[in-house]
């Protein structure tokens, strides 16, 4: 089975919803893992980023990213409809700000799958942000990965490779590490972190008054 066991289900909604920025170079695994994540962890929502990439293969509009033009996304950027946004690999990605504050207005957790630039920006507004960086194994695990998964030919594969080597720069800035060299392993770890992150006692204050009922 993989990671946690799904008793966890009965309790890891907290009074208080966390906002989760999660980071790692493409090929780290990140989307696999946060999606099981996602599945486990009754409560947790994923923030859907706008972005100019165009759609992969099997990719929903609205449910993987907003899938919009420049011009679409300027507007959002005049309209301070971004919470953060940054260019990663040639394209714009940016998170819209209303879920998010909506989110955190209610007490629900929130996760943002982000790059270190958007991160740093996060980590400015939102002082309370829990932020999770998955590590590769190394820079030649990523690059099997990015040739084994077959979506993108060589030369972009290289410049992800160079990309992740800069990525990689930035994770001494974050929270937690997940390290990526087992998939169960690394599975088990996100979730443990995003767990505990939901058990802290500053968010389960009510378990305390009803224990004492
Ligand atoms: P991909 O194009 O492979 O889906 O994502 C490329 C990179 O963009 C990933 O590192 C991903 O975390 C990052 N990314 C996705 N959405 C956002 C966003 O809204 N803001 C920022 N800053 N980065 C994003």
């Amino acid at each position: 089975m993989i990671g946690l066991d799904p008793l966890f289900k009965r309790w890891t909604v907290p009074d208080r919803g966390a906002l989760f920025v999660v980071s790692g170079p493409s090929g780290s695994g990140k989307t696999t893992l946060l999606r099981e994540a996602l599945r486990v962890i009754p409560g947790l929502e994923f923030s859907v980023s706008a972005t100019t990439r165009a759609p992969r293969v099997g990719e929903v509009d609205g449910v993987d990213y907003h899938f919009v033009d420049h011009d679409k996304f300027r507007s959002l950027l005049a309209d301070n409809a971004l919470l953060e946004h940054a260019e990663v690999y040639g394209n714009y990605y940016g998170t819209p700000r209303a879920p998010v504050e909506a989110a955190l207005a209610e007490g629900r957790s929130i996760v943002l799958d982000i790059d270190v630039q958007g991160a740093e920006q996060v980590r400015r507004s939102h002082t309370e942000a829990v932020s999770v960086f998955i590590l590769p194994p190394s820079l030649v695990t990523i690059e099997r990965r990015l040739r084994g998964r077959g979506l993108d030919d060589d030369s972009i594969v290289e410049r992800r490779v160079r990309e992740a080597d800069e990525q990689l720069a930035a994770a001494g800035d974050y929270d937690f590490l997940v390290l990526n060299d087992d998939l169960d392993a690394a599975h088990g770890q996100l979730q443990s972190i995003l767990v505990a992150e939901l058990l802290r006692r500053s968010r389960r204050e009510s378990w305390i008054q009803a224990a004492r009922r």
